[in-house]
């Protein structure tokens, strides 16, 4: 919920100083990722705003003049971290108030590529409950007269996600094993594979900024056309060409693989009005399309 309306007293009877939208909400979240996490711990009580929308590739987003603003007026800056929001790291480090929600989760816990952090931690719910301290933690801090009530909204959403985290599991677990193979536009789903035991392939790597080199193409062609696999999935926040280009060329050795039917959110959520808006409507869109595409012998 977005409360616009400057000193604006809410249902509960409780007041709630909200500043006018120029100059920005009290709490500013990069990804709308990290804005579902504060929403949630918020409950209405803090304005949250997210500065990048549906379909925004976080990896190459530069910040506006007005996102500068936003971010600088704001009363507590969430953001990701691990290098996710690559154009947008220098400035995020430099402000005082901003808090990297990802940066807490212990190390040995995170996948690597070319030594650099894997950014994608959401896609393993266990790590993203994690993610989730963080953000309790960093507004209540901010916040203390609504600690209290974040703490138990924490809580709330937690039993909420350990859930979601089961209810995955067993989704995929419905995927003939030699059929559990993912392959999307980019390398978003690694913590996805690791927590539920499905491989995945990216066309480019953990960052869109990353090329894939025609050796790489190769590579992954002959191995969907060897194992007949049937689908790949494209992404709402990255262009068709890669997942295209790999279409084509199965294509051309004999091989009918197919687009899945929709694509996959990998680092955007959707618009807050529809299920997809939200973390736990997000994955489970992603887990629908995966097993409906990878379960069925076509
Ligand atoms: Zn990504």
């Amino acid at each position: 919920m977005v409360l616009s309306l400057a000193g604006a007293v809410i249902g509960c009877g409780r007041y709630v100083s909200s500043k006018p939208a120029p100059n920005g909400a009290e709490i500013v979240a990069t990804t709308g990722l990290v804005a579902d996490l504060a929403r949630r711990v918020s409950g209405g009580l803090v304005e949250v705003e997210a500065i990048m929308g549906p379909g925004v590739d976080p990896h190459l987003y530069q910040a506006k003049a007005a996102d500068r603003r936003k971010l600088e007026n704001a009363k507590l800056v969430l953001y990701n971290g691990l290098h996710l929001e690559g154009t947008m790291s220098e400035m995020l480090q430099n402000l005082p108030h901003a808090r990297a929600v990802a940066e807490g989760i212990a190390k040995h816990q995170l996948l690597y590529a070319e030594g650099q952090p894997d950014p994608h931690v959401w896609f393993d719910v266990k790590l993203w409950i994690q993610a989730l301290g963080a953000v309790e933690a960093a507004m209540c801090d901010a916040f203390p007269q609504h600690a209290d009530a974040f703490r138990k909204n924490a809580a709330d959403y937690r039993t909420e996600l350990q859930a979601l985290d089961e209810e995955i599991r067993r989704a995929l677990a419905t995927i003939p094993p030699q059929r559990r193979v993912l392959i999307t536009a980019h390398d978003a789903f690694r913590y996805f594979g690791r927590a539920y035991g499905i491989e995945v392939i990216g066309l480019q790597g953990i960052s869109t900024a990353d090329e894939t080199g025609l050796k790489e193409m190769q590579r992954i062609v002959e191995r969907v056309v060897r194992d007949r696999i049937p689908a790949i999935f494209a992404e709402t926040s990255v262009p068709m060409d890669g997942v295209q280009a790999v279409v084509e060329r199965c294509h051309a050795r004999g091989h009918e693989v197919r687009i899945a039917k929709a694509k996959l959110y990998s680092d955007a959520l959707d618009r807050p009005d529809v299920p997809e808006g939200s973390y736990p409507g997000m994955m489970r869109h992603n887990v629908q399309v995966i097993v409906d595409e990878l379960r069925a012998e076509r």
